[in-house]
């Protein structure tokens, strides 16, 4: 028996990149983020989430929301990290901190390069 594989045309991938980045543009207001995160917090503890979120960068507000929403362990180690080092990617991978419990699970790693 064979599959069939479903093969996608750059249209395709084009189509879904601009819904991607619709969705992502919708999310920028912090309400609505928090609204649409479903957090199912008390208000005060929504309103510190909220704080937090605007001192977010933009580009790590939705791993930040999955992390406090509890869906994603791994969001909650990203958020960890790259808020321990100002929000810099490339310092998470830079650590130096060996000791840390979270060093070995650390994000942005290359691990190939071990
Ligand atoms: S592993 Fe490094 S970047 Fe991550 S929380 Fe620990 S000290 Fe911070």
């Amino acid at each position: 028996m064979s599959k069939q594989l479903r093969l996608f045309t750059p249209e395709d991938c084009a189509r879904g990149r601009e819904a991607s980045q619709d969705s992502r543009r919708a999310l920028k207001n912090v309400n609505e983020m928090i609204a649409k995160a479903n957090l199912h917090r008390p208000e005060a503890e929504i309103a510190k989430i909220a704080k937090r979120l605007e001192d977010t960068p933009e580009t790590m507000r939705r791993t930040y929301l999955r992390a406090v929403s509890g869906r994603s362990m791994a969001a909650g180690i990203k958020a960890f990290c790259a808020e321990c080092v100002g929000w810099d990617r490339a310092e998470v991978a830079r650590c130096t901190a060996p000791a840390c419990p979270l060093y070995a699970y650390r994000p942005f790693v290359d691990r190939r390069k071990r």
